[in-house]
């Protein structure tokens, strides 16, 4: 399949190029001395990671560890309150520790073992990449670092308790605003101080070059899987697939099985409160190109050319830019971007859990309201969602400020 002159039959062989390019966006825009760890990371995942004996230990431990592959779940009921479209869900929820993060940070921690390193290190918001990453630290037997902001550890007790128990070091950072880009600083500090003895661990297609490639990589295993299982349990391929966009990490993997079919592709992000600056985090929807974190892409930026500040009711969603491979399949056209607001969310995360027994993240939430208006303007056809995560560390905080719907 072609789309604005790119063959979609050999896209994974051109993209990114070897300098780490989707089109003009992505690269690698660090310091220099962390070029040559970044250089470092690229020489050992082009051989590590395509070697036999790495391929069939993460195989191995998807399968026994993680627990997969996720199955798809037919939402019988979802779509018959809807009209004629079937609606379908790649159940990442069930993926172990409950979201798509762990299928990379998985490799990521593999490929830290393989190359001699003691210690992982990554910065985390909301938590979610941090106990996925602790995880992986734990099962791989590796030291596990998390620089997180101190308002975030106020925050999000239950991830930081999660993340100590599962003996990583929860790193408090403590200066500016207290919370994510202060932690992705310190933790690039950090990185740029003891990157002989450690990697460190993205947790989205961001970052400079390997990541976005890499990590979507990891990711594609869930389309891949999807793809199969769709077409077995169906007999066709989805007229439509849809997941929700913050980085892009679970977007990239679900989609990269998909691109070269005759499949309508949508990626969804989170409009929060409304199209002013501030009130969302819709960066393909509203934002410019611009560099931040390392890496070229689409972004939110505020009207001093900085990364703009974001809301998203899904924290996993809140972040002032998108994968540079999003922005490029964007702009070919192959993948389109929509956006679905905080009372959209709230509305999809209630009927998926009333109608078909699931209670699903509030950022997977997205999608699922998303492919439900999509449903209600379709005659027939079918849509398969990619439930990224489950709800289960979103419910309290959705019942104190919406209340049960
Ligand atoms: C972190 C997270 C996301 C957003 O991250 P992407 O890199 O855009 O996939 C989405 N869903 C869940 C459940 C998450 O935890």
């Amino acid at each position: 399949m072609d789309f604005n002159n790119v063959n979609f039959d050999t896209y994974f062989k051109h993209y990114p190029d070897d300098k780490g390019f989707f089109g003009p966006y992505g690269g690698c825009y660090i310091e220099p001395k962390l070029k040559e760890a970044m250089e470092e990371i690229t020489q050992a995942y082009f051989s590590i990671c395509q070697s036999r004996k790495f391929i069939d230990e993460l195989r191995r431990v998807r399968k026994e560890f993680q627990g997969r592959p996720t199955p798809i779940t037919h939402l019988e009921r979802l779509s018959n309150s809807l009209g004629n479209v079937q609606l379908y869900a790649k159940r990442e929820d069930l993926n172990h520790t409950g979201a798509h993060k762990l299928n990379h940070c998985m490799g990521e921690a593999l490929l830290a073992k393989y190359m001699g390193k003691k210690k992982i290190i990554a910065e985390t918001g909301a938590g979610q990449h941090g106990v996925a990453l602790a995880t992986a630290a734990a099962y791989f037997g590796l030291e596990c670092d998390i620089y997180m902001g101190n308002v975030d550890i106020k925050k999000q007790a239950p991830n930081v308790a999660r993340m100590k128990i599962l003996g990583a070091n929860v790193v408090e950072v403590t200066h500016g605003l207290q919370t994510l880009k202060e932690a992705v600083d310190a933790a690039f500090d950090a990185y740029s101080k003891e990157y002989k003895d450690c990697i460190y661990c993205i947790g989205s297609v961001l970052g400079p070059h390997p990541f976005p490639m890499m990590v979507r990589d990891f990711q594609q295993v869930v389309g891949i899987e999807a793809r199969e299982q769709f077409t077995e349990m169906t007999g066709h391929l989805p007229d439509i697939i849809t997941a929700c966009v913050g980085g892009g990490s679970n977007a990239a993997g679900f989609f990269s099985g998909f691109l070269n079919d005759p499949v309508e592709i949508y990626g969804v992000e989170p409009l929060g409160k409304g199209k002013n600056l501030g009130d969302h985090a819709a960066s393909l929807q509203y934002g410019e190109e611009g560099i931040m974190h390392g890496f070229n892409s689409i972004m939110l930026k505020d009207e001093n050319g900085e990364p703009a500040p974001v809301y998203s009711v899904a924290s996993g969603l809140d972040y002032p830019s998108s994968g540079p491979e999003h922005a490029f399949l964007r702009d070919l056209g192959r993948v389109k971007y929509d956006v679905v607001d905080d009372e959209e969310a709230v509305d999809a995360f209630f009927k998926l859990a009333k109608l078909e027994g699931i209670i699903p993240a509030i950022e997977s939430s997205h999608a699922v309201a998303h492919a439900i208006r999509l449903a209600k303007e379709m005659k027939h056809g079918s849509i398969l969602i990619n439930l990224s995560g489950r709800g289960d560390k979103d419910m309290d905080y959705i019942i104190e400020k919406y209340g049960i719907r």
